[in-house]
């Protein structure tokens, strides 16, 4: 007889957006995406939750809640998400307030990711891997020795504020300039073209360029968005080598909603790590594409 996994209510945080879905295993049962409705704002989340979850907690006989969220997570707390601007929000506690009988965790988004990859994907089984998933920001996280790197003080593999540029280069939420996210995730894309614009006689309209609307203009041969999205390219590639360069890993796995519109030329990053003769690496898209911090914040609770 095949046993049935739990149900599990899981929420992905994001920059822009929060999903949110009824996980089994790896398979999402329920879906819904809340775009900007919270305001950002920390002490709005937790009444909007209760508000949209009453139905499917019911529906479902849910006992457990996994949260994947951006930033520096401890103890189930969000001590800080620049990207958000929350600082030290007990999330979990104003949760277990109001659902006192479930079982609830936390989790940094992109270890949460990278525990679905481990667990259900392209990294079981894998010994030393790098999983990033591409997003407002940059997330994920290292795999040592079949685990997820924690560090010292639990702040290991936050790879997306690691320095590629120079010290004017583009500034970051964390304070700092030139880091990986603020060129390789989906903003910084739309930063570099607006780079590009500011020289160019044919400049692309600006108005609502998000991620989408780069799409739409990469598919009509934009050529400030075909030179943007190379040298976007290059900009991953260069960093991916770095990673590769400390950790020696044999599979780099992608995700993230950008990875579904086939901008990410892989050949590119294969390319760069050939260069300093990695040539055996395994570099491939996520199955779960845009759905990995969803499945991987309901893998934090299995
Ligand atoms: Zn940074």
């Amino acid at each position: 007889m095949i046993k049935l996994q739990e149900k599990v209510l899981a929420i992905d945080i994001g920059g822009t957006s929060i999903k949110t879905g009824i996980v089994e295993g790896d398979k999402i049962i329920e879906f819904a995406s809340y775009k900007n409705v919270w305001k950002g704002a920390q002490e709005k989340l937790t009444p909007f939750f209760s508000k949209i979850f009453s139905h499917w907690i019911e529906k479902y006989n849910i006992t457990k809640i996994g949260i994947g969220c951006p930033g520096d997570i401890i103890d189930n707390v969000v001590v800080s998400a620049a990207n958000l601007k929350w600082h030290d929000f007990h999330l979990l506690d104003e949760l277990q307030a109001i659902y006192p009988q479930m079982t609830i965790k936390i989790e940094n988004d992109g270890r949460a990711a990278t525990l679905a990859e481990l667990t259900y994907g392209k990294l079981k089984d894998v010994k030393n891997g790098i999983f990033i998933v591409f997003g407002r920001g940059v997330g994920g996280s290292l795999v040592i020795n079949h685990e997820i790197y924690t560090g010292s003080f639990t702040r290991g593999g936050n790879f997306g504020h690691m320095v590629i540029k120079n010290y004017k280069a583009r500034k970051c939420n964390c304070g700092r300039r030139g880091c990986f996210e603020t060129y390789a995730s989906v903003a910084g894309l739309v930063q570099t073209i607006k780079d590009i614009n500011y020289h160019s006689k044919n400049p692309v309209p600006l108005k609502e360029l998000g991620g989408l609307r780069v799409m739409d203009l990469a598919n009509n041969q934009h050529p400030i968005v075909i030179k943007a999205i190379k040298q976007w390219n290059l900009d991953i590639a260069e960093s991916i080598l770095s990673l590769a360069l400390i950790l020696d890993p044999s599979h780099i796995i992608l995700a993230g909603g950008i990875t579904e519109s086939g901008l990410i030329d892989i050949e590119v990053i294969k390319e760069k790590l050939r260069e300093q003769h990695y040539d055996n690496v395994v570099v491939e898209l996520s199955d779960f594409k845009s759905k990995a911090g969803l499945v991987g914040a309901a893998t934090l609770l299995k």
